[in-house]
């Protein structure tokens, strides 16, 4: 095998404190969503972002897909390439050789994740074999390897499971603890819910750099899927906005208004950079990211 390239970890990347733009994407499974995919590729690599993550489907359901995904991108961009390895879906051992693998072609940037449950059993628990919260595998992939970086998720509004606010940040700390550089947060479409959410880590003794997810909303119908799928809320003025639209431009654009003006405050108040979810689209993201360039970020 060739010698990997290796690029600047993400922990690299943070200390150097200016903003880190991420784009999020996911492996398509049809020759159609590789066309999506790959236009998305086209608008949004020349833009240099300081990483691209690539998700795994619910319990390692896109686990080839994935990993074909995060290696052809590591193979053929300058960026960093994050992979999102999951508990959920693989037992110990797998999840440990996948992560060999991963690092033995030169990728550094771990996102550790419990995973959703599976779709047919949402009252899922890890088998004997499994690692059991993000923690584990986070700790699993500390005592691998200590060249990496290593992200987890946070949740400004509260992980949907957890008994309390106050006990899903005390695992927030366990997670960074046990080896974790920074958090990625779930959506967030209310920046004080984020600072407010900062705020309670930073009390809790989490250190690490937070950086929030960001959304674009470009159909009108997204945002009752959000709320239900994530179980965030999305602020009254940003629905209203888009409520009963049937022009999709008309969302679109009051989508990116929305989220460009989001980012520059998130940015001007500290926000150590953005994540994007991209859903393989291009269009938003990159309009977004224009209105910030123009602002001077
Ligand atoms: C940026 C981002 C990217 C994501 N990418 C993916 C992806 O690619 N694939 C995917 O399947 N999912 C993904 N998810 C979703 C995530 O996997 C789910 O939200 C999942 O339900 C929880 O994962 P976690 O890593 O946050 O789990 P954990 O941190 O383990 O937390 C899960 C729940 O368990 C509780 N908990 C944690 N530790 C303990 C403990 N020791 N004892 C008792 N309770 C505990 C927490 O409070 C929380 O309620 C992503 C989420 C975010 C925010």
């Amino acid at each position: 095998m060739a010698t990997p390239s290796v690029v600047e970890t993400m922990r690299e990347r943070l200390y150097r404190r200016d903003p880190v733009f991420s784009f999020e994407f996911f492996p398509p499974r049809d020759a159609k969503g590789g066309e999506a995919l790959n236009n998305a590729l086209v608008e949004l690599s020349p833009l240099n972002p300081a990483f691209v993550s690539v998700t795994c489907g619910a319990a390692g359901s896109t686990r080839d897909l994935t990993r074909d995904l995060v290696c052809s991108l590591q193979d053929r961009y300058r960026f960093g390439v994050m992979a999102h390895i999951t508990a959920n879906g693989y037992s110990r051992s797998g999840l440990a050789d996948l992560v060999k693998d991963y690092h033995a072609r030169g990728i550094r940037n771990f996102l550790a994740l419990r995973g959703d449950p599976p779709r047919d059993d949402p009252g899922w628990t890890p088998g004997p074999d499994q690692a059991g919260h993000a923690a584990d595998v986070v700790k699993m992939v500390r005592d691998l390897f200590s060249d990496v970086s290593i992200g987890v998720a946070g949740y400004p509004e509260t992980h949907p499971e957890a008994a309390s606010a106050e006990s899903d940040l005390r695992f927030l700390r366990e997670k960074v603890e046990a080896g974790a550089d920074f958090v990625v947060t779930q959506m967030v479409f209310d920046n004080a819910g984020y600072f407010a959410f900062e705020h309670r880590a930073r009390k809790s003794g989490v250190r690490a750099p937070i950086l929030p997810g960001i959304m674009p909303v470009t159909r009108s119908g997204q945002i009752e899927r959000f709320e239900g799928m994530c179980k965030i809320e999305v602020p009254k003025t940003l629905r209203a906005a888009v409520r009963g639209r049937e022009d999709p431009g008309r969302v679109r654009e009051i989508g990116i208004a929305y989220a460009a003006a989001q980012c520059a405050d998130l940015l001007r108040r500290g926000a150590p950079g953005i994540h994007f979810f991209t859903l393989n689209q291009s269009r938003a993201c990159h309009a977004v990211f224009a209105a910030l360039q123009a602002m001077g970020w």
